[in-house]
């Protein structure tokens, strides 16, 4: 495969996971940029588990170009608890897309994959060397296990194949259309609408899991979508980018920080029987930005939008 069609605005580009946050994302920032063919199928429509729906999607719609941003996701009770969901699907998911991909000629692809494929106690800020050098945290093993998976079949396949498929690891995401069950989603959300309830209710506290101590990083969506794009545009063919914002803050300060945008004067209150997780999961994101990218969207900033948003659509 060495006639590469480029990517441009008359490619046809499937984006896998367009109604989870950062699909429905890439397909705001294509549409933003004028890409013309633009592939989308809910889940009912095509199950990405299932290998013979898949190869005949890709079959029947000759995609030329692949942003899988498709998986099973969730905060840290979701992974610590549906391990074995989390790793059978992601694995499935991101397999069948891979291969199928190739299968059908497709050239061009980025793979979505997270910041937690880390070993979990390397140096900070996390180079993208850092890739299998050492054991990953226990709350989210299966999930990491299968992003690592993805991120060699695109390594692999580019190698015996010659496709041009590369990976990026974002560091934690927020923004519009996330998961606020408290149950399953990731801290940022959970805080949003903890903290918008408890000034509903007139509650004078406020439950932060784990100690407040862990250190993370947050990126915007958009900015998110924005490198995936970026990445594409400036013909990357391979390799691994880390995708963050350049600082992080403890889950303390971060509780402090949505009090205040929610306008909740509360006691943070911490519950030592939830897991802490990974200490610490700072990007090093010298490699995009040499390369000329780097986020856009202060961390306060969106929250405040994400939490009008949130106001506007979802709660009263
Ligand atoms: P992680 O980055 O994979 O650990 O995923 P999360 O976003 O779920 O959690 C990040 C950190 O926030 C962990 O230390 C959690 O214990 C902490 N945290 C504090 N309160 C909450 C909450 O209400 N929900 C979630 N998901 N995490 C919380």
């Amino acid at each position: 495969m060495n006639d590469t069609p480029s990517f441009s605005r008359d490619t046809r580009i499937f984006v896998a996971g367009h109604r989870g946050m950062v699909g429905s994302a890439i397909v705001r920032r294509l549409e933003a940029g004028g890409y013309r063919t633009i592939l989308t199928r809910t889940h009912r429509e095509l199950d990405l588990i299932r290998q013979d729906q898949v190869e005949a999607f890709f079959a029947a719609e000759k995609p030329e170009a692949v942003f899988l941003a498709a998986a099973k996701v969730g905060g840290i009770q979701a992974n610590n608890t549906y391990r074995a969901q989390f790793i059978y699907e992601n694995t499935m998911i991101q397999s069948n897309v891979i291969d199928a991909a190739w299968r059908n000629g497709v050239q061009r692809l980025v793979f979505l994959g997270s910041s937690c494929i880390y070993p979990r106690d390397c140096p900070q800020p996390i180079r993208e060397e850092y890739l299998l050098t050492g054991p990953l945290e226990q709350t989210n093993e299966p999930y990491a296990l299968a992003k690592i998976l993805g991120i060699k079949m695109c390594e692999n396949y580019n190698r015996q194949y010659g496709t041009a498929y590369l990976s990026v690891m974002p560091t934690n995401l927020y923004g519009p259309n996330d998961n606020y069950d408290l149950a399953t989603s990731h801290v940022l959300p959970a805080l949003i609408r903890k903290a918008h309830e408890a000034k509903l209710s007139g509650a004078t506290s406020l439950e932060v899991w784990g100690t407040g101590k862990p250190l993370r990083e947050f990126l915007h969506v958009d900015d998110m979508a924005d490198a995936c794009v970026f990445l594409m545009e400036n013909d990357v063919r391979e390799g691994l980018f880390n995708v963050g914002a350049g600082t992080d803050l403890t889950i303390a300060e971060l509780a402090r920080l949505v009090c205040r945008v929610v306008g909740l004067d509360a006691t943070i209150v911490f519950d030592s029987g939830k897991p802490d997780g990974t200490p610490r999961k700072l990007l090093d994101v010298s490699r995009l930005k040499a390369m000329g990218w780097t986020a856009k969207i202060p961390l306060e900033q969106g929250i405040r939008d994400v939490y009008a948003e949130y106001v506007r659509c979802c709660r009263p």
